[in-house]
């Protein structure tokens, strides 16, 4: 789709790699025709704000996020249609993907498009955040917890941080960020067990666009009490 990668990333894909990116977008078209997928249909586009976008926030952090290197168990909420998780099971195949959607239709279209594109390591789960962040085949699991454009940054805390395990990593998918928003997360994260590790600003290779990826910390248990009931997490974030 592209051959930029290996200047923007410090990654080169290979060949199956590729060829199920293009798969990948062309199946996206397809869908859109019945579901409303994505806005973004221009392949440029769809490279730099779906695939790009998706693997930024993990590539660069390999080291950072050492359980990457290895067998990672990694947990995508409010996935859509498939991102950032489907682009992150491609490009890190001995990791295991378990993509999150409380959209019954968006997870039937996703399954059919693991199988089209023969990707075996991701499966999905049709939930809310809310539901499965207390379930025990869910909660405290996970190495690594991905979600963007699911809501209120604290929102997208308290949905990620109960399905880590301890020493866990969420990522948080950003546009613009600023310091007051560090300020009121910084609030919800502490009374969520985990910490602000770090904000990475970045701008995106093809049109400049501002980019943050906020990377938190589990560092002790979540409190049993979240997350909180299904709405009221988004109804009044913490
Ligand atoms: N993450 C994708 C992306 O960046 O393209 C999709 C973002 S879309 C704007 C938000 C998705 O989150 C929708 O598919 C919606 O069904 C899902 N969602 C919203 N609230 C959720 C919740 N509480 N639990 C699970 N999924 C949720």
């Amino acid at each position: 789709m592209t051959n930029s990668w290996q200047q923007t990333l410090n990654w080169q894909p290979n060949q199956q790699q590729q060829q199920q990116f293009q798969h990948l977008y062309e199946l996206i078209l397809q869908g859109n025709q019945q579901l409303n997928l994505t806005r973004i249909t221009d392949p440029q586009e769809f490279w730099e704000k779906h695939l790009w976008d998706s693997l930024r926030g993990i590539l660069p952090q390999k080291q950072f996020i050492s359980s990457l290197s290895g067998t990672a168990s990694v947990i995508d909420i409010g996935t859509g249609a498939g991102f950032p998780g489907v682009p992150v099971a491609i490009a890190l195949p001995n990791c295991t993907i378990t993509l999150v959607d409380s959209t019954r239709k968006k997870i039937a279209f996703i399954e059919q498009l693991l199988t089209k594109i023969t990707l075996t390591n991701a499966k999905t789960v049709i939930a809310r955040a809310e539901e499965i962040g207390h379930h025990p085949q869910h909660r405290q699991t996970y190495d690594v917890a991905l979600i963007r454009a699911v809501g209120h940054p604290s929102v997208c805390a308290e949905y990620t941080l109960p399905l880590l395990k301890q020493g866990g990593l969420a990522v948080v998918y950003r546009g613009n960020w600023t310091a007051e928003e560090t300020k009121s997360l910084q609030n919800a994260v502490k009374q969520l067990g985990g910490v602000i590790e770090l904000i990475d600003q970045f701008t995106t290779p093809l049109t400049n666009s501002i980019r943050h990826c906020l990377y938190l910390r589990k560092i002790t248990n979540t409190p049993d009490k979240f997350p909180r009931a299904a709405g009221v997490p988004t109804q009044k974030p913490l």
